[in-house]
């Protein structure tokens, strides 16, 4: 197939100037390179060049997909509300999944994720082992109503997904294909030109214990990594570190209550006791399921966890401040001795060696140091509960951890039987028995990792797209149209260079030179094929490399073939 489009009847509204609202590179980019453009909050349309973008990064994660025997199907966007009912999600998902009913008033939500769909499809067409492994897979349209929807299309509300899913009779099957997803999703970021890491995580709304997910590498990205030169990384929401050891207090004391007026926070603290923030225990009310009151007591210089606390204590949600008079304890000064009856105390594991607590005293004005577990209060639970953090050491080699920023661009889970038991999806085993399928589910999220890939190849002048995603891959700039020497030789070239498959562009309008360069750096096509007047005359074009800015001169009769075989070969090197 051939591509040869004329600017002028593609539409590519470029913008001079930066839009306003845009706080990352990704979403100024796209806005500003006819892209896309914004519908409402977190929902977009995607232009021609966007779309030919996303569409490149489909086939990409399609033939990664195909190559482990992952093959495509297409599900609803609108999901019935009895599936999600059955799962328990229709409670759990919170506002995020959006709700609606039809016109007899039937409920349905639009799919945030397609497990449920999938689980009751396979429960009614695979009856055996014989079937299984089935691993299936499509793109599609995914809504989850966001808190924040931001930074364009890295949180969109409406966004397009690739979600798999497999199917499997034993643990050792899923684990299989498992291995072949993690493999082909370090592929598919490798082939779209990302800089990348993969990383423990937690499973979020999806559940499951194992699973990974792929951080692009940007320090605009939403999410902290800590990383150890043994190869170990993880979220640190779900990074379990060793916390160093502080020269925390491990001589018994005394228990001593000191008047501390408008002392509120750790630091102030910290300072009128002339001690280091992590020799004090910093102490957050919480309540549970019940609304019981917990007390989660972490070193005073480090941040709680609250995906690591709700695992802690099921459910637990931290108190608003208009709650605290309810359970009769200050906002501040709070404290595990003497707490309301009935409070569980979890504490953070790092304090287990720490003998002498220098905590609040649930009194305003008032702490107590010399505080010691099991003699003036006790622990209900020992748990980790902190946010991981750089200086750490490594849960695997116990070197010290570094951090790094990046935005999840894809996820795989192992989600053993959680749906397939919930939704009652169960296969005849080898040995008779009725069994529930073992799953795992395998996310790429198609329009992040195009605003991620933007996020990595970008510079002053617009974006430098690796060849695997760009929109188009090379544009031929004629510096003006009305030639009678320069515009034949330009459309000659354009038309030579996309019968030989290369998708080509050209500039047809009639524009000044700087205008035509400025918007071709904006977009980024890697190769510019630039025809003007003098050139002609010498028999030459001028070839620029986007992603490196060299210029060099091309015989004309030669510059097709040439142009082709550069841009063969920076395909080959992105396995297209
Ligand atoms: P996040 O933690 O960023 O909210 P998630 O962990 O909830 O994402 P998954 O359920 O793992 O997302 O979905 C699989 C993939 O879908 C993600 O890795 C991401 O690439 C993409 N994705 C998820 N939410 C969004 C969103 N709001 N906008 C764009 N892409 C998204
Ligand atoms: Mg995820």
């Amino acid at each position: 197939m051939t591509t040869a489009l004329r600017m002028s009847n593609l539409h590519v509204p470029t913008l001079r100037e930066d839009p306003a609202e845009t706080e990352i590179s990704s979403h100024r980019l796209l806005l500003r390179a006819g892209m896309i453009r914004k519908v409402a909050a977190g929902i977009y349309t995607f232009l021609p060049l966007g779309w030919r973008s996303v569409r490149k990064i489909e086939q990409i994660v399609r033939e990664e997909m195909e190559a482990i025997d992952s093959h495509e199907l297409f599900m609803p966007f609108v999901q019935p509300a009895e599936l999600w009912k059955d799962s328990g999600r229709w409670e759990a998902y919170g506002p995020e999944l959006a709700r609606l009913k039809d016109r007899h008033g039937r409920e349905f939500c639009l799919g945030p994720t397609h497990e449920e769909i999938i689980t009751s499809l396979v429960r009614g067409e695979v009856r055996s082992y014989r079937e299984l492994p089935l691993s299936l897979f499509q793109i599609n349209l995914k809504f989850r109503d966001e808190v924040r929807p931001r930074f364009g299309l890295l949180r969109g509300r409406e966004f397009i997904m690739k979600d798999a899913y497999s199917f499997h009779a034993t643990q050792e099957s899923l684990q299989e294909h498992y291995e072949q997803q993690v493999r082909a999703y370090g592929r598919i970021c490798e082939r779209l030109g990302l800089s990348y890491r993969p990383v423990e995580a937690d499973s979020g709304q999806i559940g499951g214990e194992v699973t990974t997910e792929f951080m692009a590498l940007a320090d605009t990205g939403e999410a902290e990594l800590v990383y150890c030169d043994c190869g170990w990384a993880a979220n640190v929401e779900a990074a379990s570190t060793i916390v160093p050891g502080t020269a925390k207090d491990a001589d018994q004391k005394e228990m001593e209550r000191i008047h501390t007026p408008g002392i509120h926070s750790i630091a102030d603290l910290a300072a009128f006791l002339d001690v280091p923030q992590y020799a004090t225990v910093k102490t957050m009310a919480a309540k549970d399921a019940d609304d019981r009151l917990v007390f989660f007591c972490i070193p005073g210089d480090r941040e709680l966890n609250p995906v690591k606390a709700s695992r802690a204590v099921e459910d637990a949600t931290l108190l608003g401040e208009e709650e605290f008079d309810s359970y009769g304890i200050p906002v501040g000064s709070l404290g595990p001795v003497d707490p309301p009856a009935n409070t569980r105390v979890i504490a953070d594991a790092s304090l287990r060696d720490v003998v002498s607590w220098t905590v609040g005293a649930n009194n305003d004005d008032y702490h107590i140091v010399g505080a010691m577990p099991g003699r003036d209060f006790e622990v209900s639970e020992w748990a980790d509960l902190l946010v991981a953090r750089p200086g750490d050491h490594c849960p695997r080699c116990e070197s010290v951890v570094e951090g790094a920023r990046g935005i999840e661009v894809s996820q795989v889970f192992q989600l053993g039987t959680k749906y397939s038991e919930a939704l009652g999806a169960t296969f005849t085993a080898e040995n008779g028995s009725e069994q529930p399928f073992i799953m795992g589910c395998y996310g790429v999220g198609i329009t992040r990792s195009l605003a991620a890939v933007i996020e990595q190849h970008h510079d002053d002048a617009g974006i430098v797209w690796p060849i695997s995603t760009a929109p188009l891959e090379v544009i031929v700039v004629p510096l003006s149209i009305d030639d009678a020497e320069v515009w034949p030789v330009a459309e000659s070239v354009w038309r030579a260079i996309s019968e030989s498959g290369v998708e080509t562009l050209i500039d047809d309008r009639d524009e000044r030179a700087g205008v035509k360069f400025a918007d071709a750096d904006l977009v980024g096509y890697p190769y510019q094929v630039v025809v003007g007047k003098r050139g002609v005359a010498a028999g030459k074009v001028e070839l620029k490399l986007r992603a490196t800015g060299e210029r060099v001169e091309l015989p004309v009769d030669k510059a097709p073939e040439m142009v082709t075989r550069i841009v063969s070969e920076d395909r080959a090197t992105y396995h297209l």
